[in-house]
Parts: structure tokens; sequence; C-alpha cells
């Protein structure tokens, strides 16, 4: 590796907490509106828990 692809490297890891709290924000947001009312999401009519929601939920679990 070279020290300019080095560099470029931490550059890019630099952003990384950034983004993850940019994905954390977006996925709580989602589980904040698509709620669970009589196994229905309230927000996108879809049986529950709605694609969104698991795919939140997943994401949280993952950072
Ligand atoms: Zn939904």
């Amino acid at each position: 590796m070279t020290s300019q692809e080095a560099s470029r490297e931490i550059a890019v890891l630099d952003q990384v907490p950034a983004l993850l709290a940019v994905l954390s924000t977006l996925a709580t947001n989602v589980l904040d509106e698509h709620i669970n009312e009589a196994d229905e999401c309230v927000a996108c009519g879809a049986a529950w828990p709605c694609e969104r929601v698991v795919l939140a939920a997943h994401n949280l679990g993952a950072l």
C-alpha cells in the first residue's frame, strides 16, 4: 500500500462514525413512524412487521 492509498483509506474511515450516526437516525425515524396497530403498519398499511421496520431493526442491530 502506498502512502497515498493509506491516507485515502484513513479519510474514508474518518467518515464512518458520521455515516453510522446518519444510518442510526434514519433507522430510528422509521421505527418511530412505522407502528403496529392491529397487526398492520400505520405508516405503510402492510402486514406487521412491515418490510421497512424489519430492515430498520436489522440495521440498528448491526450498528
Ligand atoms: Zn411500515
